[in-house]
């Protein structure tokens, strides 16, 4: 039985002394212990990384854009189980309404961001929340890992709705290597940040806070997760998985917010800590961003063998060469590739929900009620 009396305070409670160690002698980027002494936050104390004020103080705010990603983030709220899978679930099973090359391309496609979901939100707090000193941005990530945890119920209502085998898709991050290949170079970046003993506070451990960034923030949800809604977007638009295709338009709608609170984060950063951003830093970036358009051409051959239509491999590697010059672009970094034209146009459409609301004509709640959708 659970007992939700109230617990019995120690009879003779002895306060602990009152002359703590204050955060500047300890460090700590957690509560850590209260000094009563300490003065008020001012916003100039306030810093991104390596921050020595009050973390518990959201007031006064010195990150007005992190705050507004927040406040976008919420006035985007929306599940999974609101939006109706029967067309889905009909087309599933049908016997030739998709084709075998169709079917790969979504099993494979709903197999990477089933894991890929919870690689992020586990990154967002075990990584990147500890090392982020500074409580608006703090704030955002507890909405993003909400977020992230919608998008994963999202791929468990899809696998309980069409009758997926819940093993296979859960584990072809581990067991399809073109898949594989994407999680393991991103948990690469972020694995001595989760280490406890890991700290920010030097060049080479701040560059490789960057690092998990750029994986995490510009890479996995501003490159790859791209690839993946085109795939299942261009289906949505010749009327094949209509559910599934709105879902992903509501995913994309958050993660085009991730990416941009990801990118003004490390931008702020380089305002605040120059000497980080170093030539051979900005090449190492510019090294990862390329490798990871590799991987996603990888990818698209492995889920796109023969391709279908409207839609090849050969198309999403020069989508993603176009992404990631962009993704450049927005960190201040020369493009990667050769100028690309965007194959898929139509992309930025699908993110403008508003201007779009019948977009599948399926049922549509419109979420939105705050700002312009204006992020990507
Ligand atoms: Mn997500
Ligand atoms: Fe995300």
């Amino acid at each position: 039985m659970l007992d939700w009396s109230e617990p019995s305070a120690p009879a003779h409670h002895v306060p602990p002394p009152l002359v703590a160690p204050s955060l500047a002698e300890t460090g700590k980027t957690g509560p850590g212990t209260i000094d009563r002494r300490g003065g008020r936050v001012s916003v100039d104390d306030k810093r991104m990384i390596n921050c020595r004020a009050d973390v518990n103080q959201l007031l006064p705010l010195k990150y007005k854009w992190a705050w507004e990603k927040y406040l976008a983030g919420c006035n985007n709220h929306w599940m999974p189980t609101e939006v109706s899978m029967q067309a889905d679930i009909a087309l599933w099973k049908s016997r030739d309404g998709l084709t075998e090359d169709e079917r790969r391309a979504i099993k494979r496609n709903l197999g990477f961001f089933a894991a890929s979901e919870s690689l992020v939100a586990n990154n967002i707090v075990l990584a990147i929340y500890r090392h982020l000193t500074n409580p608006e941005c703090r704030q955002y990530l507890l909405r993003q890992s909400f977020e992230e945890a919608v998008h994963t119920h999202t791929f468990q209502y899809i696998v309980e709705s069409l009758g997926l085998d819940e093993g296979e898709l859960f584990n072809m991050y581990r067991e399809v290597p073109s898949i594989t290949d994407k999680a393991a170079w991103a948990i690469k970046h972020t694995q001595h940040l989760d280490d406890p003993d890991f700290k920010t506070g030097t060049p080479e451990a701040d560059q490789a806070f960057l690092r998990d960034l750029v994986a995490f923030y510009v890479i996995f949800e501003g490159m790859w997760f791209y690839t993946g809604f085109a795939q299942i977007l261009s289906l949505g638009r010749r009327n094949k998985m209509v559910g599934i295709a709105e879902q992903y338009q509501y995913i994309l709608r958050d993660e085009s917010i991730h990416l941009n609170f990801g990118i003004d984060v490390i931008n702020q950063i380089k305002i605040e800590n120059p000497h980080l951003w170093t030539r051979a830093f900005q090449d190492e970036i510019r090294d990862m961003v390329r490798n990871a358009a590799e991987l996603e051409a990888a990818y698209g051959r492995d889920t796109m063998p023969r391709g279908f239509l409207g839609l090849n491999a050969a198309l999403c590697e020069q989508y993603m060469h176009f992404i990631a010059n962009r993704r450049c672009a927005q960190l201040g970094l020369a493009r990667v590739f050769d100028e690309a034209e965007n194959p898929f146009p139509w992309m930025s459409e699908a993110m403008d929900l508003k201007k779009e609301k019948n977009f599948f004509e399926t049922r549509v709640i419109e979420y939105q009620n705050g700002g312009a959708l204006n992020w990507e």
